[in-house]
């Protein structure tokens, strides 16, 4: 249309000033030669000015015609993911935020799959880049086949991916079948590179009322769900449900209060007196962290630990328990063990040794009167690293313990591979000793065997007369549990220790009246 304008203008401009040029062109036949010059040049300009007027014309449309492919290349690029060519998370957002609308027009619901890669790391270890970068192609293109084409496919991070799809309400809960299918046409062997290899993964589902929430919450909620199969291994995808939600809450309060605590010195030692089975004397105790919450009291390890095992806080709140403890005990009888307890993720903390060397060196604590109880699982994560730590520990002159011995994956292979010097019988076997003939059977077969490699064993869970004296026959040295006395404060150990100095041997009580 503006192209025939321009045309048309300029016609109308050569005809204009051509019949201005043929009155000139009359007056040169009359002998005007001058004027038929001027006249000359004045066409000439006329269409050079013309021609250029154009070129200049056609010159704009294409620059415009070129920013527009730019603006559209840049703003593909900002929301498609350059590996995989899958959306991003900004493409995700934005297309997301499209298909909502779409949905909540079509009185359709919407449904978010988050799905994780498990043990993608370890193809690039493996393999290498190119490999784990061709697998990555090769996911997202099943995921990609796997979908219609209304349905986003994004990648949104590494291993990462997420799905969103819009469905009538009584088709909902046909997306765990989706989402079950995605996870087989992800964890098929593949072959990449002329390597074949196959991943693991986990799918979390979130469906919501499009009017309700906006993509990031869904993705937020399906995300939730994806760590709960995570965290449960599912082979199945899992569904988000509010108390999800509520159960991170409160996880991320007690976080919250873990570090506030740390800070206020909450954390206390409790000690739990572990004894002599043939002469019932205390011969020490077994150091158990206790939260002294400002509302809530005092709060039992099961409730804080794995949180703070979870967030990287375990270090600092063992290491304020343990001070507290050894600064307490180094004033007891100088033949009072204390037995502390250390978790897998300290023992992956190449300063771990060094590190209760100096407590003990600030409290003023003998080594030699210190046991550091381990659990087989923490064996798992970094043998090597273990061991050296454990060297170094038993170098100055620290004892070793194996605990919850007979749970998890117990092994001779364990038993042998780290020095010890006591082996912690579980409680889960005292506990049913005296109704369970197995339970029985193990701690007999674990206490021969003890003996037989010289590590004496110490039984935990005792809570009556018939379980210490079972337990003392099958030649078990060194028992605790509630029958000898609940875990109690510092002030309150060093009570019952000094009450039992003033006691003749042959007349001394069971230290179950403390506590
Ligand atoms: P654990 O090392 O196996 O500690 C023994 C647990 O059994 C303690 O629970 C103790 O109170 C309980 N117990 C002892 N005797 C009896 C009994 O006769 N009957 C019954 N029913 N229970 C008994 P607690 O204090 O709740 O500790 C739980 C776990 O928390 C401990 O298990 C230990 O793994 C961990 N933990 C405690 N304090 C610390 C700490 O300072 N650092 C680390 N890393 N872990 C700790
Ligand atoms: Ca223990
Ligand atoms: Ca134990």
């Amino acid at each position: 249309m503006l192209v025939l304008a321009v045309l048309i203008a300029a016609v109308v401009l050569l005809i204009w000033n051509g019949s201005e040029i043929f009155q000139q062109l009359s007056f040169a036949r009359k002998g005007l030669e001058a004027d038929l010059k001027v006249a000359v040049t004045a066409l000439t300009l006329n269409v050079a000015l013309i021609l250029f007027g154009w070129r200049r014309y056609v010159d704009l449309i294409h620059e415009a015609e070129a920013r527009k492919e730019g603006e559209a290349r840049a703003a593909l690029i900002a929301s498609t993911d350059g590996m995989t060519g899958l959306l991003n998370r900004k493409g995700f957002a934005d297309r997301g935020e499209e298909l909502r609308q779409q949905a909540v027009e079509q009185g359709q619901q919407l449904i978010i799959f988050s799905l994780q890669l498990n043990r993608f790391k370890a193809i690039n270890d493996r393999h290498g880049y190119d490999v784990g970068d061709k697998a990555l192609r090769m996911i997202a293109a099943s995921l990609e086949q796997l979908s219609a084409d209304s349905h986003l496919v994004a990648r949104l991070a590494g291993d990462e991916f997420a799905i969103a799809l819009a469905a009538p309400a009584e088709k909902v809960l046909e997306a765990e079948q989706h989402g079950g299918r995605l996870l087989r046409a992800v964890t098929r062997p593949m072959e990449a590179e002329g390597r074949l290899v196959q991943v693991g993964a986990y799918v979390g589902i979130a469906a919501s009322n499009p009017a309700e929430g906006q993509i990031p919450d869904l993705l937020r909620r399906a995300d939730i769900a994806l760590d709960r199969a995570k965290s449960s291994c599912s082979a199945r995808p899992v569904w988000f449900d509010e108390s999800m939600e509520r159960a991170l809450i409160v996880h991320s309060e007690i976080e919250q209060g873990i570090r506030y605590g740390l800070d206020h010195g909450q954390f206390i030692p409790y000690f739990e007196p572990q004894v002599d089975l043939l002469t019932g004397e205390i011969i020490g105790f077994e150091v158990l962290a206790r939260w002294n919450h400002a509302l809530s009291g005092l709060v039992e390890p099961d409730r804080f630990i794995p949180v703070a095992e979870e967030h990287g806080l375990i270090g600092r709140l063992s290491e304020q328990v343990i001070l507290a403890a050894l600064t307490q005990a180094a004033s007891w009888d100088p033949s009072i063990k204390l037995s502390v307890n250390i978790s897998p993720t300290q023992l992956t903390d190449s300063w771990l040794a060094q590190r209760i060397v100096r407590l003990l060196a600030e409290a003023g604590f003998p080594a030699e009167r210190l046991v550091v109880e381990i659990t087989e699982s923490s064996l798992f994560a970094d043998l090597e690293l273990a061991r050296a730590i454990v060297t170094s520990l038993k170098n100055q002159g620290i004892r070793l313990a194996l605990d919850d011995f007979g749970t998890g994956f117990s092994s001779l292979a364990h038993l042998r591979s780290l020095p010890f010097d006591v082996i912690k019988i579980d409680r889960s076997f005292v506990s049913t000793l005296s109704t369970d003939p197995e339970s029985a059977a193990i701690v007999r077969a674990v206490t021969t065997l003890a003996e037989a490699i010289r590590v004496p064993v110490t039984v935990e869970g005792i809570e009556d007369a018939a379980t210490h004296a079972a337990v003392a026959g099958f030649g078990c040295a060194v028992g605790q549990g509630w029958y000898f006395g609940k875990p109690m404060s510092g002030d309150q150990a060093a009570a019952l220790l000094r009450s039992r100095q003033a006691t003749p041997a042959d007349e001394q009580p069971a230290a179950r009246q403390a506590g």
